[in-house]
C-alpha cells in the first residue's frame, strides 16, 4: 500500500468511527479499488476491480461511505451512478463527461484557472447576497473516442 493510501485509510478509519461505524475488509477493499482509478466508477466497475466483493455487500458499504462523507456518488444524465472518494481524500477537480459512451474523466485545473472562476462566482454571488464556499462544474460532450 503507498503512503498515500495509508493516510486515506486513516481518515476514513476515523470517519468511521466518529460515526459508529466499523472499517470492516468490505468497505477497505472498496475504498482501495476507488483509490487505484483516476475516474468515477460504476458499481459494475468497482466489483470487476475487487472481485472479493459481492454485488449487494459492495453497494452497501458504497451507501455507508457515502453517508459518513468518504465518497462522493455522481448521476448524469441516464448513466448508471459513479462513486469516486470525495475531494478532500483526494483534490478539487472536474470532469469531462462524454455524452455519447458515458465515459467521465477527472480533470485538475492550474491554481490560477481555480482562482479566476472562484473570481468570476464571486462576482455572481455577491450580487445575490450568496457566499459561497466551493464549487462542481462538471463539463458534457464528446470524449476523444467518440470525436466524429
Ligand atoms: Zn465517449
Ligand atoms: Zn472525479
Ligand atoms: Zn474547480
Amino acid at each position: 500500500m503507498s503512503p498515500a493510501h495509508a493516510e486515506i485509510h486513516r481518515t476514513v478509519r476515523d470517519r468511521l468511527d466518529q460515526n459508529d461505524q466499523r472499517y470492516t475488509t468490505g468497505r477497505r477493499a472498496v475504498v482501495d479499488a476507488l483509490a487505484e482509478t483516476d475516474g468515477p466508477i460504476t458499481l459494475p466497475e468497482l466489483i470487476d476491480l475487487a472481485p472479493a466483493l459481492a454485488q449487494s455487500s459492495a453497494y452497501r458499504n458504497l451507501a455507508v461511505l457515502e453517508e459518513v462523507g468518504v465518497v462522493r456518488r455522481l448521476v448524469h444524465s441516464s448513466d448508471h451512478a459513479r462513486y469516486e472518494l470525495a475531494e478532500h481524500l483526494t483534490e478539487h477537480h472536474h470532469h469531462l463527461i462524454c455524452e455519447q459512451c458515458g465515459s467521465v474523466r477527472d480533470v485538475t485545473l492550474t491554481p490560477e484557472l481555480e482562482r479566476r472562476l472562484d473570481a468570476a462566482f464571486a462576482t455572481v454571488s455577491s450580487a445575490e447576497g450568496f457566499t459561497p464556499t466551493h464549487h462542481t462544474i462538471d463539463l458534457y460532450g464528446r470524449c476523444a473516442d467518440c470525436r466524429p
